[in-house]
């Protein structure tokens, strides 16, 4: 039977001379591992198409458990991730990331908001942006933030869990375990647990990574400060919904110093 998604692949396990197997992200069918024959030979047709980060209409032939890559039309290619090391190891995070909370061979569409491979797409290609208008810790946030929305954990982030402001002058706090904000008058430290006390930028990032629609939720602009700020949050926020971190995350820090 042949069976065709579109999919971004986010991992490549080589095998033999030629061959490879890959792990396709799509939206129909969650992770699909597939093989792909003869994909070394300069004259492939899928030489470029099953590389890594390769967003592409994929043709399959399933046959019981096993799928086998026909063909693939590419969609675009993030080849260029690998011009920079920060770069790439930022999207290796994400690929492992999503790779993790994908289950295999289950529809995405159903229960989660919009495509995934989309909203992954928007990511690679923002990370291939940075550095223009936003850096790639500004990027990272966002992928974290929002791909935890993805997974059903979105912050309550519309106003003051307690009195309903929208904002507040004396601030408002991010409780990041009950995923809720609360302002500074309604705070109670008693009975609040962690809580993080929020730049008004930091909130407004914040609030445009959740409530935007996937094309417009990176596209942010704040100071430093705030960024640094968003960057901890997020990170926090994904890591402890994951329940893990990830090695290709550890490797990013390192590279970028923060470790
Ligand atoms: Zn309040």
């Amino acid at each position: 039977m042949i069976e065709t998604y579109d999919g971004i692949i986010l991992a490549r396990r080589e095998i033999g001379e030629n061959g490879c197997y890959i792990d396709v992200l799509t939206d129909e069918k969650g992770l699909i591992e597939a093989s792909a024959h003869g994909v070394k030979k300069i004259n492939s047709p899928l030489l470029s198409s099953a590389a890594l980060f390769s967003y592409a209409t994929f043709s399959f032939s399933h046959n019981k458990t096993r799928y086998t890559v026909n063909s693939a039309r590419p969609k675009y290619s993030f080849h260029k991730l690998g011009e920079d090391i920060d770069k790439l190891a930022l999207a290796s995070y994400f690929a492992q990331a999503v790779r993790a909370c994908t289950p295999t061979e289950q529809n995405q569409l159903e229960e989660r908001r919009g495509s995934v491979v989309r909203f992954l797409a928007i990511a690679l290609f923002e990370t291939l942006r940075a550095g223009e208008e936003r850096s790639l810790e500004a990027v990272k946030a966002a992928f974290e933030l929002r791909y935890s929305m993805i997974l059903g954990f979105a912050p309550d982030l519309v106003a003051c869990h307690n009195c309903g402001k929208y904002e507040c002058e004396r601030g408002m706090l991010f409780l990041p375990r009950k995923s809720k904000l609360v302002c500074a008058e309604c705070f109670n430290p008693d009975f609040e647990g962690e809580r993080v006390m929020l730049l008004p930028e930091t909130l407004f990032a914040m609030r445009n990574i959740v409530f935007s629609p996937p094309e417009r939720c990176f596209k942010f602009t704040v100071r430093e400060q705030a960024v640094k700020q968003l960057a901890a949050i997020a990170e926090d926020y994904f890591l402890y919904r994951a329940e893990r971190t990830f090695t290709a995350l550890e490797y990013y820090k390192k590279l970028r110093g923060a470790l």
